[in-house]
């Protein structure tokens, strides 16, 4: 309420205070040098791919390898942007682009690879930005799902070339409303950015490039930087919570996230920003939930080359990614559960 209302009171709501202090407060958290706030997560990576062709580096044409499993705004983005998603599958394990797969993946206009650290845990970032490098290609993170996440010691937003967030209010670091940013330790790509974010305009009424209407306002940047300073904890609860359902789920209907790593507590390179369920009858599982008062979401039901926005995809098959869609789906997990509430997830689970 506080922050509110000094954003009220200064009468001064777009390109203020309150966005060059979240901007330097969330670029320190990542360890990246440069953040830069944006409308949404979608923006935010489609204005990624724009600098970059800006800068020389990409054209109309070329192509991104993306995850065949992810949410529709990281493909979105790449055809936005006038490149090609080239769909790459998952690993059935953890549900992430599948490194071994990707080098099939590269042809000669292949520029970038796009990972997803889908449902808040990181991809092996080590295997994907050493593929990069051999063939002199741009790593962009979606972070839409990962903040606060550490990759050996990388932060989200600060293990590729440029990341790309979402501060959807769903999301572990939530807004009030739409807001997203991106961070990067590359100062041209940074300075393209902010122009381009804002009409392309560097100077008031001055346009370098033809750019978009993509701010983070006034009041949506001071609300995450209050919210900031509990994303750490609150994602720490979230891993609390993780735990408990590992350790008290017992069904052998159902498939639980691997967790390689058997210290949840103290794995950072998830952040749990939901928990997925596998099981081979879906409905009667969703269902049984519903009966027992236990909400679910599915997160994805339709793969992206399914979807008819994506016609020329559509006939493709990526058996995997498919899998993945039919069986899976999400118990409630986020800060503000009880482990009372939790017990009742387990309960309605283990009754199944
Ligand atoms: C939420 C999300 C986005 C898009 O973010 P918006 O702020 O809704 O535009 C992109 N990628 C992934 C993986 C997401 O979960």
């Amino acid at each position: 309420m506080k922050a509110f209302e000094t954003v009220l009171d200064s009468g001064w709501f777009i390109m203020g205070n309150h966005l060059s202090t979240f901007e330097k407060q969330f670029a320190e958290y990542c360890d990246a040098k440069h953040c830069i706030g944006v409308a949404n997560g979608l923006d935010a990576l489609i204005l990624i791919i724009e600098a970059y062709k800006e800068l020389g580096l990409m054209k109309n044409g070329d192509e991104i390898i993306v995850p065949s499993n992810t949410y529709i705004a990281s493909i979105l983005a790449i055809s936005k942007a006038g490149l090609t998603p080239v769909l790459c599958e998952p690993n059935i394990n953890d549900y992430l682009i599948d490194p071994t797969l990707i080098e099939a993946c590269i042809t000669s206009k292949t520029k970038a690879i796009l990972p997803v650290h889908l449902y808040g845990k990181m991809c092996n970032m080590d295997a994907i930005n050493s593929l990069a490098k051999k063939y002199n290609l741009k790593v962009i993170e979606d972070c839409a799902q990962s903040q606060g996440a550490i990759y050996n010691g990388k932060k989200s937003g600060n293990a590729a070339d440029a990341s790309g967030f979402s501060f959807y209010p769903g999301k572990n670091l939530g807004a009030l409303g739409d807001a997203g940013a991106v961070t990067t330790n590359d100062t041209d790509l940074a300075e393209i950015i902010k122009a381009l974010r804002n009409y392309g305009s560097h100077k008031k009424y001055e346009n370098l490039y033809q750019g978009v209407n993509s701010r983070l306002d006034e009041v949506q940047a001071a609300i995450l930087s209050v919210k900031l300073a509990s994303l750490d904890s609150d994602n720490q609860k979230r891993r609390s919570i993780a735990k408990y359902y590992i350790d008290n789920l017992k069904n052998e209907k159902i498939i639980l996230p691997s967790t390689i790593q058997q210290d949840i507590i103290n794995d950072n390179s998830h952040v749990w920003h939901v928990f997925v369920l596998r099981t081979s009858d879906r409905v009667a599982f969703q269902n049984h939930l519903t009966l027992q008062g236990v909400q679910t979401v599915i997160h994805y039901p339709i793969p992206p080359h399914k979807q008819p926005a994506y016609s020329f995809l559509n006939k493709n098959s990526y058996p995997i990614s498919e899998l993945i869609h039919n069986q899976i789906i999400s118990i409630p997990i986020s800060p503000v559960i009880t482990e009372e509430e939790c017990n009742i997830v387990c309960k309605a689970v283990n009754s199944y």
